[in-house]
């Protein structure tokens, strides 16, 4: 029998991969979107462009309880993956009122609608290591206190206390998974990787003379996103549900970061990286790092790749885009 999954953020990094990953298991896949994104395919939706005869995909919002009471009931079904969030870092007060009441409310809504319509479907939320936020252990694990530094590190482990709270008052099938950063071609350009790894290759091309950036010691657990969204599905295939940091147990500087994708390119980053305050954030004084034992011993996921294979594997995606292939 056919499975339907139904994936909220199904345009986005996470979303196209576990998209292609679903379909590719032979499930019947179903995604939210906001209008504005069925009116501006090309870029909106340009990671799942590929995607679109394969796929349904339904206008709703999320913030908007009928709206997702309305999907759920329409597609009811077996999986739900609730990738969506406001992630924009941002200090502005609007911009934090919405940012935490849009992420908690769109999580309780998917959670209430499922436990009325669709009861017997399995969930899947996406945590972040920004629920660990300023840390004081290393590595960090499934029993580390949170300590969030963010409205968005609040408003992800809000969520995460609604899923157990469904898990454990109502007995759904509901699961955080704490993921650390991860990468891929896909990756946005407000993120560090993608911007080094952009910079690099225009810089290798001529298109580009430096690269501005902040904090070049600031560390990070950097894992490749589609090990991540298959680390999502064995979640839910499990035979209990739970809560897993997701990581791959190694943490690298901004700077080692750099280094190596200038070196893909051929090219030293100490010529080219200049460091500017406008992009500064504190460096942990304890280093975001997850263990990801339970995960591996449970469920026998592990990262596929090294920092090295992503990086070039986002390298040679970046080439592409300017009309290049490898070697030329
Ligand atoms: P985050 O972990 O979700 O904040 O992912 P980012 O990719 O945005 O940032 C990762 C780390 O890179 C953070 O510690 C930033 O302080 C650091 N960083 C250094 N320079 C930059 C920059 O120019 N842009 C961004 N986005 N991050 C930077």
């Amino acid at each position: 029998m056919t499975k339907k999954a139904l994936i909220t953020g199904i345009a986005g990094q996470d979303g196209s991969y576990l998209a292609e990953l679903l379909l590719d298991k032979g499930y019947e896949v179903h995604g939210i979107v906001r209008r504005v994104a069925i009116e501006d395919t090309e870029h909106k939706l340009k990671n799942i462009v590929h995607l679109l005869d394969r796929i349904q995909l339904h206008v709703a919002s999320l913030d908007n309880v009928f709206s997702v009471i309305k999907t759920v009931k329409d597609v009811v079904p077996e999986e739900c993956y609730h990738l969506a969030s406001s992630s924009f870092v941002s200090y502005s007060f609007e911009d934090e009122i919405s940012i935490l009441n849009n992420n908690v409310n769109s999580t309780h809504y998917l959670l209430a609608a499922l436990k009325e319509f669709a009861p017997e479907c399995r969930f899947y939320f996406a945590g972040t290591s920004e629920m660990f936020g300023q840390v004081s252990v290393f590595p960090q694990d499934e029993a580390t206190p949170f300590t969030p530094r963010s409205i968005y590190g609040i408003s992800k482990l809000a969520g995460y206390h609604l899923v157990r709270n469904y898990r454990q008052q109502y007995g759904a099938f509901a699961c955080t998974g704490i993921l650390y950063n991860h990468e891929s071609p896909r990756r946005g350009y407000e993120f560090v990787t993608r911007k080094i790894v952009s910079s690099a290759v225009k810089i290798s091309l001529g298109l580009q003379k430096t690269v501005l950036l902040g904090n070049l010691d600031a560390c990070r657990d950097w894992g490749y996103a589609p090990d991540y969204v298959e680390a999502m599905w064995r979640m839910l295939q499990a035979p209990e549900p739970d809560d897993y940091v997701v990581a791959t147990g190694v943490t690298h500087t901004v700077r080692e970061f750099v280094s190596r994708a200038f070196a893909a390119v051929g090219l030293d980053y100490r010529c080219y990286v200049q460091v500017d305050p406008r992009f500064f954030r504190p460096t942990e004084a304890v280093p975001l790092c997850g263990a990801p034992k339970k995960i591996h011993d449970r469920l026998g996921w592990a990262p596929t790749k090294t920092l090295d294979e992503i990086i070039a594997g986002m390298v040679s995606h970046e080439r592409t885009l300017h009309g290049r292939q490898e070697g030329s």
